[in-house]
């Protein structure tokens, strides 16, 4: 029914780069497909898509996104089964929180099944660029910003909505150090911290950079009130085994990314049987069970990195080891779960995979 109504015109590349990518070394997002999908925004309506190569688009330099920054993104991944089918891991999710941080953002939604039929196009005409090795996929960023040329403080009335899609290694080769920050603050209630929106990314690279200096590769976010919740990381959500129990910060908040990975690892974890508590988690309460041992595992979770294991946890000029990777139950065997589901190659009992 879809197909029958979305008209996508369709500009094929003459000069496909695909021969030219060094498949063995793939660095994460520098390596982009030969189209991309490009849909504009006008006079209260979109208009048609069209598949065109992928290339520089050109830009008025009042384009409102770069001065006030109304621009959401998504990221996803494609994976090729053993049989040759392309997968993509619940689009659906992603697309209602393209949705979401579209209204939040005062930006014009895309109706969710299109924005699924869209991605699906470009993941087909691309399929070719999936990778083959383990671990490598095809990493999908649908994003929207506005085009105004106009210096003035309102929401756009023009936007441009386009998918592109990158090969992609791994994102995180080791597992990672991280600092617990109590000064900068990610998002704070009532702001923008749920979407996926640009701005969010900009702010959080000056913190981001100070922990980078002392060695953390990423920091874990608390609260903006009082710096006493854990809240997520830079680009996942944070998970840790307690006692035995899988806890993770909940969503009540705005403040916090309702991550598709993190959802994933807690509806799983609890179709196995394990306890799962999703509330506020003190730093207090981490850091107690850290001097205890009794923190068995701790990761981030998120499509980028799927599943990346935090190996030592810094707080206030102390550093925290976790327990060694190998050690890990619950998160070991959700990587594989996860790994293993995406390229087919066990049942999908959860109907999470969707067929390009
Ligand atoms: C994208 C993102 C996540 C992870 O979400 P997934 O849907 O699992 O990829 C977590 N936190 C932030 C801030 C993010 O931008």
């Amino acid at each position: 029914m879809l197909n029958e109504t979305l008209s996508i015109k369709i500009n094929k590349t003459q000069n496909s780069k695909i021969e030219s990518v060094d498949w063995e070394n793939l660095p994460f997002g520098k390596v982009f497909s030969d189209h991309m999908l490009v849909m504009d925004y006008k006079e209260g309506a979109w208009g048609n898509p069209e598949i065109k190569p992928f290339g520089p688009m050109s830009l008025h330099p009042a384009t409102s996104a770069i001065h006030y920054g109304q621009s959401v993104f998504e990221g996803m991944k494609a994976n090729r089964t053993g049989d040759g089918k392309v997968l993509l891991f619940r689009p659906e999710m992603n697309a209602k929180r393209f949705a979401e941080s579209c209204e939040r953002m005062c930006m014009p939604a895309i109706a969710e099944d299109v924005f699924t039929e869209l991605v699906k196009r470009i993941v087909d005409i691309d399929r070719n660029w999936i990778p083959n090795k383990e671990g490598y996929s095809l990493y999908v960023r649908p994003f929207m910003f506005a085009t105004d040329d106009f210096i003035g403080i309102k929401s756009s009335d023009t936007y441009t909505f386009v998918i592109f899609t990158c090969p992609v290694g791994v994102y995180y080769s080791s597992p990672i150090n991280v600092k617990i920050e109590e000064f900068y603050t990610r998002a704070s209630q009532g702001g923008v911290g749920r979407a996926k929106t640009a701005g969010n990314y900009g702010a959080s690279l000056y913190p981001a950079k100070k922990g980078n200096e002392e060695g953390f590769h990423q920091l874990i976010w608390t609260d903006g009130i009082e710096h006493k919740y854990i809240e997520e990381s830079g680009t996942m959500n944070v998970m840790f085994v307690v006692d035995g129990k899988l806890i993770t910060p909940s969503e009540d908040s705005d403040t916090i990314l309702k991550g598709v990975t993190k959802r994933s690892v807690v509806e799983i974890a609890q179709h196995w049987g394990i306890t799962v508590e999703e509330r506020k988690i003190t730093v207090d309460e981490i850091i107690t069970a850290l001097k205890e041992d009794r923190v068995s595992e701790a990761f981030g979770a998120g499509t980028a990195a799927t599943i990346a294991p935090i190996a030592k946890i810094g707080f206030r000029g102390e550093l925290y080891e976790l327990p060694a990777v190998k050690t890990r139950e619950i998160s070991n065997k959700v990587s594989s779960y996860l790994s293993d589901l995406k390229v087919g190659s066990i049942e999908d009992e959860m109907n999470w995979c969707v067929a390009v």
